[in-house]
């Protein structure tokens, strides 16, 4: 079994983005800024944003972490989101998901400007992806997409299954792999005979947010697998979707000999999404300052 690194891809665009900001640097174009709103203290949301401004410092972007209270309310929100959105000096602007209970996410990332929407989740930038040629991308399914260019899969005509269909992940997925002209197929938890489904597929991208739902003898041979799920188990163990056999299990041998590639978690989609929201506030910054 090969492992599709995400490690690796998320370094090649880390460079390309490297070498743009060097040119921006030599025509004294001011650096990009991402500001990420946090509502709350979900211990995992903090992990994740954590792991953004360590890249956004890594490659010379400012950022910023603005960190609300859990119970502000929508209007106080919304009103946080306006201010950034008329701020020129800010290129990029994601609020942290999930929001706390009580507020509606999608009345507010319809507040966000579409301009600065780096996580592509307001219904302009959705409906621009879907139409193709958007310069801003979902990040974790275009950092997908960026994984199989990497590791040269071709995806042209290939029966691929995508399993999950969130706003997120799955549904903006099954388009962007459409546009590679794959031949798609979406299943979600009403999916019937699931199973017995996933069998006939050459490629499967698993989205379902279940701790080791699926064993990678539940595909067809030699198949390749992008294992979207990332889970902490109560030993801090971090778990995909798609169960990874240790070698002393007995399925050991069997899983490396039947899947033909996979991606690892941790170390496969989660790199390779933060490495497409930088590229998407450079996106974002390009075309909202004409550069
Ligand atoms: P979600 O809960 O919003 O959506 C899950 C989807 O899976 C739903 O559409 C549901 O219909 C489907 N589903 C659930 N159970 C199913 C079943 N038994 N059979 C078929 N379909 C089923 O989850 P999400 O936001 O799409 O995230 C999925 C997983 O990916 C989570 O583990 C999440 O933490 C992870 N994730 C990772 C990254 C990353 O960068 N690595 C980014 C986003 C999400």
């Amino acid at each position: 079994m090969i492992e599709l690194k995400g490690q690796a891809v998320s370094l090649h665009i880390q460079n390309e983005i490297l070498h743009t900001l060097q040119e921006w640097k030599i025509k004294g174009i001011a650096l990009p800024q991402l500001t990420v709103i946090l509502v709350g203290e979900d211990p995992a949301s903090e992990v994740y944003v954590g792991h953004k401004v360590k890249m956004c410092e890594k490659l010379g972007f400012q950022s910023k972490v603005l960190r609300l209270n859990e119970n502000t309310q929508a209007h106080e929100l919304k009103s946080v989101i306006q201010t950034l959105n008329e701020n020129v000096d800010i290129d990029g602007i994601l609020v942290q998901l999930p929001l706390p209970k009580h507020l509606n996410e999608r009345e507010i990332l319809e507040t966000i400007s579409p301009l600065k929407d780096v996580d592509c989740l307001t219904q302009t930038n959705i409906g621009a992806m879907v139409v193709g040629g958007s310069v801003i991308q979902p990040c974790t399914p275009s950092g997908i997409i960026e994984i199989f260019k990497f590791y040269q899969i071709s995806l042209q005509g290939k029966k691929v299954a995508v399993i999950g269909r969130s706003l997120i992940v799955g549904t903006p997925l099954v388009h962007l792999l459409s546009q590679q002209n794959a031949t798609v197929t979406l299943y979600h938890s009403k999916s019937e005979n699931l199973f017995d489904e996933i069998k006939q597929f050459d490629i499967v991208c698993v989205a379902v947010g279940r701790s080791e739902y699926f064993k990678p003898t539940d595909f067809k041979k030699d198949c390749i697998l992008i294992d979207v799920g990332i889970h902490r188990s109560a030993d801090h163990q971090l778990t995909g979707d798609i169960k990874k056999f240790q070698s002393d299990d007995a399925e050991f041998e069997l899983q490396n000999s039947w899947v033909k590639a996979k991606t690892p978690v941790p170390g496969g989609v989660g790199p390779t999404t933060i490495a497409m929201l930088m590229k998407n506030t450079i996106s974002a910054a390009k075309k909202r300052r004409n550069i």
